[in-house]
């Protein structure tokens, strides 16, 4: 087992990992820019090094630093989180070069999923169901047009290189769709450096729905169900559940299994997820993400399987903690992700936690690194924490939730927490009558007194 592990991300995530390495005996270290000093992963750790200056292409994006914290403390081997290097297969290979582990998988999947038109390629090649689309990137408008003809509008424009939503835009109709092409591409250039565009036919009420995998890297691989990840605004999660209130156990199981072949066949290394839009009771794949993923603790809810604990030992050779069998799922599980924002203009709200108390109880989990007095700074992403409730029905859940909600208190700056109250006491939202464009419709005020 590797002996010491580099935690290279910070926030609530670095303590995630922070906490399965304590549990492995394995030895941390962590990593922070000079704005994170008084960071809690920082605290926990058992050693930690300052790699540079706040903004995250100075500090948690630059590996020369990176591996002078390995070299300086022994690590071996780096834990990257999510986001930051998570999905940089350059990373994983630079790593290795320096006799260094990864803990994720092999820099080919990270690179064939990075673009996401080689990986639908790859998830049709390998039996998974695809939104209809152009075959490839599209080099100009009057091919474009064709694919969109054929397809039907409205369709949407995808960046090959696209992360968090940007390089998206929807052509409702013929002449909408030059100027969505440029203005995707023109957004990806500047995002991702690379303009290449796709089409997709555009779904109009489709649900979030993603499948948890883990693999061993030598042909062995399981699925750990569904996350209904349908609450978004701007294409970003807001709420995650598992299992979807709208899938059946005969769905789950094929579209499991299918996801869990293809792992299989591509030998995956650690965990990713497959996911999908789903609408009248199809599937269609968008993409996949090669790392462990901030809706994770929806699946150990309701699996009792400790997701980064077995991406540790799998990434060290170690073999997969179940068979496809041994899988149940029991109970329903939300996640809620509280950001530091105004809750109706989602303006970023940084600033010192003046008062903290976090709810406990049957069921209640909170995943933050967030402490009464502590500042957040406004260099990185705005979630305080993560709220995860688990019950042994959906109804209980919510109810525990509610609970939960009303009893959690965070001072001093805005947060998004008015917005989950209100959610969890929405007939919509209490029936699990919601789609993908649900959430920015309420917000619009569309039908807000039904
Ligand atoms: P990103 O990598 O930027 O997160 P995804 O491909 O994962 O992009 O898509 C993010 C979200 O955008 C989806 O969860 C869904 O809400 C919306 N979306 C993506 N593709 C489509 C589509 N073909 N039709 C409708 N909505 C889509």
């Amino acid at each position: 087992m590797f002996d010491k592990i580099l935690i290279a991300n910070r926030g609530e995530i670095a303590l995630r990992v922070l906490r399965a390495c304590k549990e492995l005996g394995i030895a941390t270290v962590a990593v922070h820019s000079t704005a994170d000093a008084e960071a809690m992963h920082v605290r926990l750790a058992d050693e930690s090094v300052c790699i540079g200056p706040p903004p995250s292409k100075d500090s948690y994006l630059n590996i020369p630093a990176l591996l002078a914290a390995c070299e300086i403390t022994g690590a071996d081997a780096v834990h990257p989180g999510y986001g930051f290097l998570s999905e940089n297969a350059r990373f994983a290979e630079i790593l290795a070069e320096h006799n260094l582990g990864f803990i994720g998988p092999k820099a080919e999947h990270i690179r064939l999923m990075g673009d996401k038109i080689e990986a639908k390629r790859t998830a049709k090649r390998l039996g998974i169901p695809v939104v209809p689309g152009s075959d490839g990137a599209i080099d100009n408008v009057d091919e474009a047009m064709k694919v969109a003809k054929a397809i039907g509008f409205p369709v949407l424009v995808k960046a090959a290189a696209g992360g968090g939503g940007r390089g998206m835009k929807v052509a409702q109709t013929a002449d909408d769709l030059a100027l969505a092409i440029s203005t995707a591409g023109n957004e990806a250039k500047s995002a991702f450096g690379d303009a290449s565009v796709y089409l997709e036919k555009y779904l109009q009420k489709p649900r979030h729905i993603e499948i948890q995998v883990l693999g061993d890297g030598r042909g062995g691989a399981i699925h750990l169900g569904e996350r209904d990840c349908s609450l978004q605004r701007r294409h970003q999660k807001v709420w995650e559940e598992g299992p979807s209130p709208v899938l059946t156990a005969e769905a789950r199981a094929r579209i499991g299994e299918t996801c869990a072949k293809a792992m299989r066949e591509m030998k995956y290394l650690g965990v990713g997820t497959v996911e999908f839009l789903y609408e009248d009771g199809e599937f269609y794949f968008i993409e996949m993400n090669t790392r462990i993923q901030v809706e994770h603790p929806v699946t150990e809810a309701i699996t009792g399987i400790d997701l980064v604990l077995e991406q540790i030992r799998v990434a060290n050779g170690g073999d997969l903690p179940a068979t496809q069998d041994q899988i149940t799922i029991s109970g329903h599980a939300i996640e809620c992700r509280i950001n530091a924002e105004n809750p109706e203009t989602f303006r970023p709200s940084p600033g010192k936690i003046q008062r903290y108390h976090p709810p406990g109880g049957l069921g209640v989990r909170i995943d933050s690194a967030v402490y009464q007095g502590y500042t957040i700074p406004p260099y990185y992403d705005s979630l305080v924490g993560k709220l995860i409730v688990h019950g042994k029905t959906r109804a209980e859940c919510l109810m525990r939730l509610r609970r939960a909600l009303d009893e959690i208190v965070v001072d001093g700056i805005e947060t998004t927490l008015p917005l989950f109250r209100a959610l969890v006491r929405d007939h919509d939202i209490i029936d699990g009558d919601y789609h993908i464009h649900w959430l920015e419709q309420y917000l619009s005020g569309v039908d807000r007194d039904r």
